[in-house]
This record gives structure tokens, C-alpha cells and sequence, in this order.
């Protein structure tokens, strides 16, 4: 028994470290939370796993423009072509079954009739419209500077521009407002009156196309997909440029490999600094426990039900065996809150434990990363239907079928990172007419939300990497010359 066990923790070292680490990171911010930190302790405290996001986001960009470079350039135009193709359908139906679930879930489960709504007052500051939401992400398809996109994506700012009052006329005469106060002086109060004829300046919002910190993935990802395409139609020409990407690639990955024994122990402290910082679970439990937990049946019944069951349909293979292969970036998406940040651990499981073809993995994972969010998606359509309850607004089958839409486009819209879905939101609230200011009810459980739906991004990715990597299978068996590989590849 020693024995075998020995050979299971040398096997599963990594996973098994992994999974002890979110024990214990629970465990350990549970026990430093009746210690009392000071905000500043608790920074310091964090550091460990502010490390393990720098490194994970450090790799984020050489893994995604070499893996397309590279992936694409070494596919014919066909076999590019139908897995492209037949790879985004699928990303779109699976998002929208997301959705499906969701609605379902909170019909059922009616989490807003639990949650009352402590103030009706709004802050009157306009957001950004759904037409601004959807430039924005066309505008971030076709970055204008490369180089800023690695660091800025496009987002549209609502700036007030305070117009000058109008001169008073005899038609219009001067609004008169009357002024009140009153005032203590050497211990008697004094009574003060004033008429204030100036008519008020009018204020008005103007929205403008502006950026906002943060890596613009889809824009990266549009760019070097069609330069992968490119090169493979150039030939032995593009030859030298799709050889420097395999390495390129091929190096990340090696570095992964070393930074992953560094994993666990930044998973540890990225948990237990999270679980310092969260507000009192008591009190946030009453109000949103309902929803939190249909956001969470929802993402169960997606993520191990219907999505395996897909793929054991479509490929007759076991997907528990397939889920147990990517269980270490299930981990880190927990642990990270980012489909982004995982991405170069989804890849390492997919070509070791699953062993995937990598010129699939290296399209279809970058492009799931960016595009592919069936967690978000699901909760989007949840939190919509959630706040319309909490308002005792009737929604109509129409606003159901709208935010069904809506909510998928706003997971497609959605960057890979933390809380990327919370602002993509306000598309779906405002498609329907729900005030936008109610995206506050939902803050304090939406760090926790945010990590299992982005657990399901990323299974949701994996398992459509099993499924491609099916369906292509005899492209890919006629391609094998295509792939030239490097020695380090092979
Ligand atoms: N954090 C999610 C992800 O990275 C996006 C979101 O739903 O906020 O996939």
C-alpha cells in the first residue's frame, strides 16, 4: 500500500499540493480573520500571492500570440478554416445553453423574493449605453496600436459637460430659489435669508471613446490569428517568423513548468488574503445567500452535467478521466478569479494529462479564453433576473429572450479577468430597462461568484479543445506534414 502510495503522490505531486493548498488557504484566512489584522498586515500578507498573478500575467502574452502564430500557420486553409469555423459555433451554443440554465435556475429558485432592497434612491450618474458596450468591442477587435494593447483596451467614458445657464427673458423669467439657513453665533442662532436668482447651470453627459487599464486580449488574439493565417499561406517565405513562434512557445511552456512548483504556495496566500478582505459572511449570507447559491446550482448543473455529457456524446469518451486532466487549472482559475491567468496551466494539462493535439489546443484555448465565458454568461442572465425580482419587475417572455442575448454578448465581451463580467453587466440591465445602480446589491458576493464561474470558463474551454480535437481528428490526421516541428517539440 506504501508503495502505491508513493507512486500515486509522485504521479499527482503537483495536483495533490494544489488541492491541499485551497484547504489550507481557507483554512488559514478563516483563523487570521479572528486575529484582527490591519489593512496594512494583510497587504503585506498577500504579497505571496500577488506573485503568482505577476507571473501567471507575465506569461499571458507570449503564450497567446505564439500559440495562434504558430498553431494557425502550421494548419492548410482548410483544415483553418473548419476549425475556426466550427470552434466559435460551438463556443456560441454552449454559451447560450449557459444561459439557458440560468434563467431556468432563478425561475426556479426565485432568490430576489428573499433579498429586500434597502434603498430605491439612484445616483442619477448615467452609464454607458448597450450601442456604446458594442462599439467598444469592435473597437478593441482592431486595436489602432499594438503596443498599447498589451497594456489598454477601449473603453467608452461618460464625461458631465456643465452647459452655461440660460440668460432670463421676459418670457422665461429667472427661476427664484430661496435660500435658508441658519447659523450659530457667540451661542444665539442667527437667522439667514438670500434670494438666488441665478437659474442653475444644466448639466449634460457626453460619452467619448476612451481606454482603461488592462491587457486587450481580443484584439491581441484577432491580430495574431490573422497573421498565423497569413504565414501559413506564405509558405516557406514565413517560415523563419512561424519557427521563432514554435520556440517561443515552446519556451513558455518550459517555464511553466517550473513556475507551476511555485503554484501552491501562492495559491495558499492568494485565498487567505482574499477571505481577510471579504465582508462579514453573516450578514452578506442573509441578503444574497439565495442567489449565491442558485448562481452556484446553475454553474454545477452546467459544468457536470450538461458539458460532460456533451462531450461524452459527441466524443463516446469519459470526461470524468478528461476533467481529472485539467483539475490543476481548475485550481487556479479558483485560486486566480482569471480565465486569462490559467490559460498557460490549461494548455500544460491539455497536452500532458490530455494529450490533445497542441495545434488545436493552440487555437481553440486562446480564443476560448477571450471569447468562451459560459460561467459569466450564466451568471449575467441570474444577476439580471435577480435584481428585476428584487425590484418586483414582471419581466416579459421579449426581455427574457433579450437578456438571453444580451448576456451572451456580454460574456463575449468580458475580458479574462477579475470581476470583468460585473462591468459587462450594465449591457444586460440596460437592454431591459433594470436600474444599473443595482449592480451594488450583488458586490459583496461577487469576488466568490467570480471564482466558480471562472472555473467553468475554463472547463468550458478544455472540454471544447477534447471535443474539436475529436471532430478534426482526420483534418489533422491529413495535415501531419503541414506541422513542421521543432526538435523541442517533438
Ligand atoms: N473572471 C472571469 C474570467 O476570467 C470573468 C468574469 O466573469 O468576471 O473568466
Amino acid at each position: 500500500i506504501l508503495a502505491r502510495g508513493k507512486a500515486v503522490c509522485r504521479q499527482n505531486g503537483l495536483l495533490i499540493l494544489s488541492v491541499l493548498s485551497v484547504i489550507v488557504g481557507c483554512l488559514l484566512g478563516f483563523f487570521l480573520r479572528t486575529r484582527h489584522l490591519s489593512p496594512q498586515e494583510i497587504s503585506y500578507f498577500q504579497f505571496p500571492g500577488e506573485l503568482l498573478m505577476r507571473m501567471l500575467k507575465m506569461l499571458i502574452l507570449p503564450l497567446v500570440v505564439s500559440s495562434l502564430m504558430s498553431g494557425l500557420a502550421s494548419l492548410d486553409a482548410k483544415t483553418s478554416s473548419r476549425l475556426g469555423i466550427l470552434t466559435v459555433a460551438y463556443y456560441l451554443w454552449t454559451t447560450f445553453l449557459a444561459v439557458v440554465v440560468g434563467i431556468i435556475m432563478v425561475s426556479i429558485i426565485h432568490p430576489g423574493g428573499a433579498a429586500q432592497k434597502e434603498t430605491t434612491e439612484q445616483s442619477g450618474k448615467p452609464v454607458m449605453s448597450s450601442a456604446d458596450a458594442l462599439l467598444d468591442l469592435i473597437r478593441n477587435m482592431f486595436p489602432a496600436n499594438l503596443v498599447e494593447a498589451t497594456f489598454k483596451q477601449y473603453r467608452t467614458k461618460t464625461t458631465p459637460v456643465v452647459k452655461a445657464p440660460k440668460l432670463a427673458t421676459e418670457e422665461a423669467p429667472p427661476r427664484r430659489i430661496l435660500i435658508y439657513g441658519v447659523q450659530e453665533e457667540n451661542g444665539s442662532h442667527v437667522h439667514n435669508f438670500a434670494l438666488d436668482l441665478t437659474p442653475p447651470p444644466e448639466i449634460v453627459y457626453k460619452s467619448e471613446p476612451g481606454t482603461s487599464d488592462g491587457m486587450n486580449v481580443l484584439g491581441i488574439v484577432i491580430f495574431s490569428a490573422t497573421m498565423g493565417i497569413m504565414l501559413g499561406r506564405m509558405g516557406d517565405s514565413g517560415a523563419p517568423l512561424v519557427s521563432f513562434c514554435q520556440c517561443l512557445n515552446e519556451s513558455v511552456m518550459k517555464i511553466v513548468a517550473v513556475a507551476v512548483w511555485y503554484f501552491p504556495f501562492g495559491i495558499v496566500f492568494l485565498i487567505a488574503g482574499k477571505i481577510l478582505e471579504m465582508d462579514d459572511p453573516k450578514a452578506v449570507g442573509k441578503k444574497l445567500g439565495f442567489y449565491a447559491i442558485t448562481v452556484v446550482c446553475g454553474l454545477v448543473v452546467h459544468g457536470l452535467f450538461i458539458l460532460p455529457l456533451l462531450y461524452f456524446f459527441i466524443t463516446k469518451k469519459n470526461p470524468i478521466v478528461f476533467i481529472r486532466g485539467v483539475l490543476q487549472a481548475l485550481l487556479i482559475a479558483l485560486a486566480t478569479s482569471s480565465s486569462s491567468a490559467t490559460l498557460p496551466i490549461t494548455f500544460k494539462c491539455l497536452l500532458e494529462n490530455n494529450h490533445i493535439d497542441r495545434r488545436i489546443a493552440r487555437f481553440v484555448l486562446p480564443v476560448g479564453a477571450t471569447i468562451n465565458m459560459d460561467g459569466t454568461a450564466l451568471y449575467e442572465a441570474v444577476a439580471a433576473i435577480f435584481i428585476a425580482q428584487v425590484n418586483n419587475y414582471e419581466l416579459d417572455f421579449g426581455q427574457i429572450i433579450t437578456i438571453s442575448i444580451t448576456a451572451t454578448a456580454a460574456s463575449i465581451g468580458a475580458a479574462g479577468i477579475p470581476q470583468a463580467g460585473l462591468v459587462t453587466m450594465v449591457i444586460v440591465l440596460t437592454s431591459v430597462g433594470l436600474p444599473t445602480d443595482d449592480i451594488n446589491l450583488i458586490i459583496a458576493v461577487d469576488w466568490a461568484l467570480d471564482r466558480f464561474r471562472t472555473m467553468i470558463n475554463v472547463l468550458g474551454d478544455a472540454l471544447a479543445a477534447g471535443i474539436m480535437a475529436h471532430i478534426c481528428r482526420k483534418d489533422f490526421a491529413r495535415d501531419t506534414g503541414a506541422e513542421k516541428l521543432l526538435p523541442c517539440e517533438t
